[in-house]
């Protein structure tokens, strides 16, 4: 199992931001923004290039209501979905970075 699939089955601790039957969104351990949240499917699909539209359509909604749980809806955030080697993806589940809280500079890893 990844890190992520241990946190959905409740054997590692996260701090938790929303959750519902299919999704869950905690913050990052090592936060690159003053607000770095990750939301995860928690089936295990590896990564963007796998995901059905029909989940993809369901985790834009969860994503959404993870934003407006944050408060930063309209102040505004990145998105971004890492993808295999070249991409900078470390955990082989689907996450998507939240971060916000203050005005990002582009790229967001210094
Ligand atoms: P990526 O490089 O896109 O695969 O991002 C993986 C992210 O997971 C990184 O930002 C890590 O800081 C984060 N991370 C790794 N382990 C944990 C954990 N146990 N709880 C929360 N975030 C984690």
């Amino acid at each position: 199992m990844n890190i992520f699939e241990k946190i959905v089955a409740g054997e590692l601790p996260c701090k938790k931001v929303l959750e519902n039957s299919k999704f869950l969104a905690f913050h990052d351990i090592a936060p690159k923004a003053p607000i770095h949240v990750l939301a995860i499917p928690k089936q295990c699909i590896k990564d963007f290039n796998a995901v059905t539209p029909d989940l993809m359509a369901e985790m834009s909604d969860f994503i959404l209501e993870v934003v407006e749980e944050l408060g930063i809806k309209d102040s505004g955030y990145r998105l971004i979905t890492n993808i295999g080697k070249d991409g900078g993806q470390e955990v082989p589940h689907l996450h998507f970075h939240i971060l916000g809280g203050a005005p990002l500079h582009w790229p967001y890893l210094a």
